[in-house]
């Protein structure tokens, strides 16, 4: 979705719509966007700065890093972002890098503000850095990769690390021989 800024020139202009997850560019390997994002926002322009201000809703599908099941969380998010044309920041690169340092400040070409690339944005913003199905997750077995949180199984039962247990069971092997 894209806001022409000529238009924000005589009013504000009030989003309030359902972007398919298919219509977005999202690609991250441990977090798929599957539904729609909702997103309520307005859109207001002062002087050469566009604002926008508003909030999405989601839900994103998670792969557990320890135990690789999917499972679901929903995400709200609020947002309110400034942009300027890039032009300006040609214009006066130092000052504009000073001043607007620790704002939620952002950059477009003058003309069209999309809508698109500031959901993916805000929703990357968001996710966490190692999703876990939930905290206690035992994850899958380093030895014979069978979801520990389903039931146990025989290699942690072998003392010391069980990633070293396929050698040291090669090694009882050849002590025999
Ligand atoms: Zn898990
Ligand atoms: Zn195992």
């Amino acid at each position: 979705m894209k806001i022409q800024v000529v238009t924000l020139e005589r009013e504000p202009v009030y989003v309030d719509s359902s972007i398919p997850a298919a219509e977005l560019s999202f690609e991250q390997v441990d977090a798929l966007l599957k539904d729609a994002v909702d997103v309520t926002a307005t859109v207001s322009k002062q002087d050469d700065q566009v604002r926008v201000a508003g909030q999405l809703k989601t839900s994103i599908t998670f792969v557990c890093n320890r135990c690789l099941k999917e499972f679901r969380q929903p995400l709200n998010r609020a947002f309110d972002l400034t942009y300027l044309p890039v032009a300006l920041l040609r214009r006066q690169e130092d000052e504009v890098e000073v001043s607007y340092q620790n704002l939620d400040i952002g950059f477009f070409d003058g003309v069209e503000l999309d809508l698109n690339v500031l959901l993916v944005e805000q929703i990357m913003l968001s996710l966490p850095m190692k999703p876990v199905c939930q905290a206690g997750c035992k994850g899958l077995c380093p030895v014979c990769g069978i979801d520990l949180n389903a039931r146990a199984c025989e290699c942690r039962s072998l003392p010391g690390d069980p990633r070293r247990a396929p050698l040291a069971a090669l090694r009882e092997k050849l002590k025999k021989h």
